[in-house]
């Protein structure tokens, strides 16, 4: 049965984290589809690298030398490839990115993007599953939603049958120009390949060992809840826990 993975960005935010989710993928042959967010935090005085790329076009908006922020983001991605020994060239992608980026050809959407397009370089590398850009399936509509025959019918061409990577948050404008979804938009991107490919399953993991009986931030050494509904993790989600 087919299972389409999604990982958010505390699953992707280091070399350690990339290793965890290799074997997640690798323990079940049905994970074929595996979606990935950017980078994100890899302790609580951390940023999160879509956060880094937002405040990189903000410094360009304003005029202001983005090349601190822009060095603090591919110093994440070539410290992941690095410690995991990967042959991606990521230089020249960065190089290009920047050039594009100075002579403000670049797009909002577009930079911020390029967090999960990065992610899921570097993971289907390290998979050795073949990469597949959202930019070459999820197609938006000229009014923001999405089309979901034309970006279906793109996914099983692309990707059916395959062993992929996808990176989730954005998609395609009809005039190719790349646009995102709103923030945490990877769920939505995993949620349409699951439904493209027909998957038996979607997996919307995110790196908490379980859900504990209060905040671990406020209350010291909470004890785990053995076993929860449904319907007692909806109302959780309405109240506000953050642990969904
Ligand atoms: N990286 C994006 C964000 O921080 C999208 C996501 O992770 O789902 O919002």
């Amino acid at each position: 049965m087919l299972k389409v993975a999604k990982f958010g960005g505390s699953s992707m935010a280091d070399a350690g984290q990339l290793r965890k989710v290799r074997d997640i993928i690798l323990a079940d042959t049905g994970r074929r589809v595996v979606v990935v967010s950017a980078a994100g935090k890899r302790n609580s005085s951390d940023h999160k690298l879509t956060d880094l790329l937002y405040l990189c076009h903000a410094h360009i908006q304003y005029g202001v030398d983005c090349t601190p922020v822009f060095e603090m983001i591919t110093s994440r991605y070539l410290q992941i490839r690095d410690d995991l020994k990967l042959d991606v060239d990521l230089e020249t992608e960065f190089a290009l990115l920047k050039e594009r980026l100075v002579a403000k050809k670049v797009s909002q959407d577009e930079l911020v993007s390029r967090g999960e397009y990065y992610s899921a370089k570097l993971m289907a590398a390290f998979l050795g599953f073949e990469f597949v850009d959202a930019a070459d399936w999820v197609k938006f509509n000229m009014d923001g939603t999405v089309d979901k025959k034309a970006s279906y019918a793109a996914l099983k061409e692309l990707g059916g049958g395959k062993s992929i990577v996808i990176p989730g948050f954005y998609g395609v404008m009809p005039n190719g120009d790349i646009r995102t979804f709103t923030r945490g938009g990877s769920d939505i991107t995993g949620a349409l390949a699951a439904a493209a490919l027909e998957a038996g399953v979607y997996e919307n993991w995110t790196d908490v060992s379980g859900i504990l009986m209060a905040d671990p931030r406020i209350v010291d050494d909470p004890q785990p809840i053995p076993e929860v509904t449904y319907d007692e993790l909806r109302e959780l989600s309405y109240a506000g826990a953050q642990v969904l």
